[in-house]
């Protein structure tokens, strides 16, 4: 996808092996006692700045995993966008397709694609009437319990409903449904497991869950591309591990851990 064309250089070593197509957000966070009513001014007692956006939160969790990835996306012409292309060159992943307008784009939803037709979509935020496509284009379908709600328009509050609202999602074209849980890890569904299955996950403590859909998408499409050969269930309980280091430190992106700090056997 990202050939040079250069004499000499290989095809094979410039391709990426994850490539998010998805946002780019700066994150502006202020912590406060409470939420302000509406047009009311109240104290802050902190305020930081921190790069977010599905799409590249994915990229980012994907390539501190040690995965090949390219981040196609369009950010402003201003200093945030800088900032952000800088934070995507620092995390190793390519900007060879990522834009910069003076027009604040931002993508509604993140297709992860490999360059072995894997398509993993995390339909995020969620529409209820997404269009019929993207539940058969797709590989692998990934979405949280809230959006699996919004989809399905079934209440999801434990496996066994994440189960019946994987086999709404499954009849409408899906090969792979996967619908994460918070602390109980996730559920998956596919046509070869067309029984739903509950991926439980080791409960953390966690200090702050913002970003662990993305945590747990980037990772399962870091195993789907490297590990191609590891079963379904393997490559869930490892994102679920990924996912459970991501909620136990403060931040998104902040809060992704390096492949240098997760267990050997993790790869
Ligand atoms: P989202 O961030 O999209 O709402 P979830 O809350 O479902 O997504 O979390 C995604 C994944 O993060 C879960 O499937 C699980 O692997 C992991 N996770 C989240 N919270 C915890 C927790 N308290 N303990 C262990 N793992 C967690």
């Amino acid at each position: 996808m990202a050939a040079s064309g250069e004499p000499g250089r290989h095809w094979q070593e410039e391709v990426a092996a994850v490539v998010v197509v998805g946002s780019c957000m700066t994150d502006l966070v202020s912590l406060t006692s409470r939420l302000p009513k509406t047009g009311e001014t109240i104290h802050g007692h902190k305020f930081f700045i921190g790069f977010g956006g599905k799409g590249a939160n994915q990229c980012v969790q994907a390539a501190r995993l040690g995965a090949k990835t390219c981040m196609v996306c369009k950010v402003g012409k201003d200093s945030f966008g800088n900032d952000y292309i800088e934070n995507l060159k620092q995390n190793g992943i390519s900007t060879e397709f990522t834009y910069q307008t003076k027009d604040a784009a931002t993508g509604a939803a993140s297709i992860i694609v490999d360059n072995e037709v894997k398509t993993l979509f995390n339909p995020a935020p969620a529409i209820a009437d997404l269009d019929p496509q993207f539940y058969t284009l797709s590989d692998v379908f990934c979405c949280n319990e809230s959006e699996a709600e919004i989809l399905t328009g079934l209440k999801v509050g434990s496996p066994a409903d994440a189960g019946k609202a994987a086999l709404v999602l499954m009849e409408r074209g899906c090969q792979v449904v996967i619908i994460t849980l918070g602390a109980e890890g996730c559920v998956m569904l596919s046509q070869t497991q067309p029984v739903p299955k509950h991926i439980p996950t080791e409960k953390v403590k966690a200090v702050d869950t913002t970003g662990a859909g993305d945590s747990f998408v980037g990772a399962l499409a870091f195993y789907l591309a490297y590990y191609p050969n590891l079963s379904l269930e393997e490559m869930l309980k490892r994102s679920n591990f990924i996912a459970a280091v991501s909620v136990q430190a403060a931040g998104t992106q902040s809060s992704y851990p390096y492949k240098k700090d997760l267990p050997f056997d993790l790869f």
